[in-house]
Order: C-alpha cells, then structure tokens, then sequence
C-alpha cells in the first residue's frame, strides 16, 4: 500500500518511514531527504533551493513537484512512502494528477500528530550523522561517544535548520502552509490522525494497527 506521512519537522517522520522500509520493503521518499543530497553534492537543483531551506521555509512548489515525479518516475513497480510532500495545496493537486498519469493509488493519509513542545524539543535537541544521516538526540539517544556516530564513525552534529530560530519558523511554516493541505484531505475524509507521542515503537505500533484496517 502506498502511503502519505504527515507531520509536522520532529513529528517522526523519518523514524517511522524507515521501520516501514525495514518491515515492508517500501521505498521512502522524503523532498526533506532528497534536497539534502543534492546540496551534500552541490547539485543545480540544490543551488535552486538551498536559500529557502537555510531559512525554513518552503522551497517552490515547481521544483518540488519535479523532483518527487523523477522519483516517483524510479520506484519500477514497489510501493512507497511520501515523506514531507505534499505540503502546500498546489503540491496536492499536483499530486493527484501525477499519480492519475502513472496509474499509482495512495491507500491511505497518515497525519502524525504531536505538541508544539514537544517538537521544538525534539529539534533542537536532534543531531544528525554527516556520513550516514543516522540520528541521534541530546538527551533521548546519544552515541557512544560524543560527536560520532555509532554506525560510520563520522562527525554528528547539529542540522543548520534545526536551530532553535530556524525550526520555530519551520514550524510556523509547516501550520499556516499544511492545514490547507490536511483540509483537501480531510473533505474526501482520507485523513487518518494519529497520536505521534510515546517511544519509536508505540508510535509504529499504531502505525501498523492502522495498515491493518
Ligand atoms: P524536512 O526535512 O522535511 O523538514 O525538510 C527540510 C526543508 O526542505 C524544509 O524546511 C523545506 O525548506 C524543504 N522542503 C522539504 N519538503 C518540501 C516540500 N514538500 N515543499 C517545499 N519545501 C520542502
């Protein structure tokens, strides 16, 4: 089944993709994750975007939209998640008829639903590995030793956007441009709202209790 993960930036996203990855073998698309590689190899798209990201906010919905249809475009048959896409209205509809175009069908809208608090914590607190993209937290999960990363020895550090300045306003732009997105989903009621507090593997439980109906 493929499916569209909501939630706000540290609502869990990308812990939750990856255990679906590792139990259901799906491919995870994440525009996160994807600018993220084409600015570590200084690609023409990421001289496009880089600006907005360091600042928080929304890169263009052309180039967006774009590049989730090359990747959509590579998933030769395998089921997937959208991880940080859509994210504005336009994005949506866009969407829609990109997955009309392919033949592709999303079974379900999962909305990861955790406190303000909560998520400035995790944000700030978040340190990422440079090498693997492993993630770590201050005070939830620290690597062995401080500053490497467990699995690649290379150096974890914090990511530039998630500065305390820079992830509030992530998260002031992740409200106002979203909730017009979970409205359009919720009109054709394929909005599924879950609890996205508790450890990793509650939230997963949930997740695939969800699958399960
Ligand atoms: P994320 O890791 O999902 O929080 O994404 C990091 C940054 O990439 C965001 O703050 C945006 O600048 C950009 N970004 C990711 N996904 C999108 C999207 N769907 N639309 C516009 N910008 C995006």
């Amino acid at each position: 089944m493929n499916l569209i993960l909501f939630g706000a930036p540290g609502a869990g996203k990308g812990t939750q993709s990856a255990l679906l990855v590792e139990n259901f073998d799906m491919r995870h698309i994440s525009t996160g994750d994807l600018f993220r590689k084409n600015m570590k190899d200084k690609t023409e798209l990421s001289k496009k975007a880089k600006f907005y990201i360091d600042a928080g906010n929304l890169v263009p919905d052309g180039i967006v939209i774009k590049m989730v249809e090359d990747a959509l475009d590579q998933l030769g048959g395998q089921e997937f998640i959208l991880d940080g896409f859509p994210r504005t209205l336009e994005q949506a509809k866009a969407l829609d008829e990109m997955l009309e175009r392919k033949k592709l069908k999303i079974g379900k809208v999962v909305s990861l639903e955790v406190p303000q608090a909560v998520l400035v914590s995790r944000l700030t607190g978040r340190r990422v590995c440079k090498g693997c993209g492993a993630v770590y937290h201050i005070s939830a999960k620290q690597p062995k030793v401080e500053g490497v990363c467990d699995v690649c020895n290379a150096v974890v550090a914090q990511r530039k956007d998630d500065s305390e300045e820079v992830a509030v306003n992530r998260l002031n732009v992740y409200k106002k441009s979203t909730q017009p997105v979970k409205d359009y989903y919720m009109s054709f009621e394929r909005l599924e709202q879950l609890d996205g507090t508790g450890s990793t593997s509650e939230v997963f439980e949930r997740i695939q209790n969800l699958l399960k109906n």
